[in-house]
């Protein structure tokens, strides 16, 4: 079984007193080889005192997503080695939202990807379906699709995948568990066609409005290494609801 991974990501969200937030965060992870790890994809202005106020904790800290260049003239753009000093350990590649506001392709995803990679970050690449592709039957072509594109010139233990529908985020609408079943084994299996074995070892997250009350029946799901949580990880009770949920299950 993977070590679940419980990603918080908190959008375009965070001033410099929801420091707060983050120190109880931390106060409240379990200490265990055993605990789920813990993550929170903060802004880039948050990233290096989140990362100092949590060091020494179990607390993880991560960007939200990198340009696929080490450095030079991309105005506004932040690079994987930046995210890496700040603090972080891991980097959002190819979210919805980025994905659809700011024009990253499969390619792009895929380049950004590598580019944390050689930054020594863990890259938690997104594929997801739109609401219209799932009802018209598409989801498993679209995930095969993005999957196929966005993991070029990845290694299994280099990245993390999270299936997040995109009808699901920031809705309030989770998918069923037979949905998410069904998305996740077809992720391992595409996974294990293309790495032979260790398909087997690469974390994939749920995310898709996650909160403390449908955890409990989402972490048990075959398949689901973790969760990905946009609203419920701005608040740290919720966080670590979900957290504990996905601690209790592991032991
Ligand atoms: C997300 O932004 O990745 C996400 C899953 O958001 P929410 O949990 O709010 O749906």
């Amino acid at each position: 079984m993977n070590r679940k991974l419980i990603a918080g990501n908190w959008k375009m969200n965070g001033l410099s007193a929801d420091l707060q937030t983050i120190r109880e965060i931390a106060a409240g992870l379990a200490v265990s080889a055993a605990a789920p790890e813990a993550l929170l994809c903060v802004p880039a202005t948050l990233l290096a005192e989140a990362a100092r106020q949590a060091s020494g904790t179990a607390l993880r800290m991560g960007g939200q997503t990198c340009h696929a260049q080490e450095k030079g003239a991309f105005t506004g753009d932040i690079s994987a080695l930046m995210l890496r000093e700040a603090g972080a350990g891991f980097v959002i590649a190819g979210h919805s939202e980025r994905r659809s506001g700011h024009g990253e392709t499969d390619a792009i995803v895929a380049a950004q990807a590598r580019a944390a990679v050689n930054a020594g970050l863990t890259p938690i690449i997104c594929v997801g379906e739109t609401l219209d592709e799932r009802l018209s039957g598409a989801t498993l072509r679209v995930i095969e699709g993005q999957l196929a594109g966005s993991l070029d010139g990845l290694q299994p233990g280099s990245f993390v995948l999270a299936y997040e529908p995109l009808w699901a985020i920031g809705t309030g609408n989770v998918a069923t568990p037979a949905q998410i079943a069904e998305v996740h084994a077809f992720i391992r299996q595409f996974l294990e066609q293309r790495f032979g074995q260790s398909g087997q070892s690469v974390r994939i997250l749920y995310g898709g409005s996650l909160n403390p009350a449908n955890a409990a029946e989402i972490f048990p799901i075959p398949n689901v290494d973790g969760g990905l949580i946009g609203g419920a990880s701005l608040k740290a009770g919720d966080f670590l609801a979900i957290y504990n949920t996905a601690g209790a299950l592991t032991v």
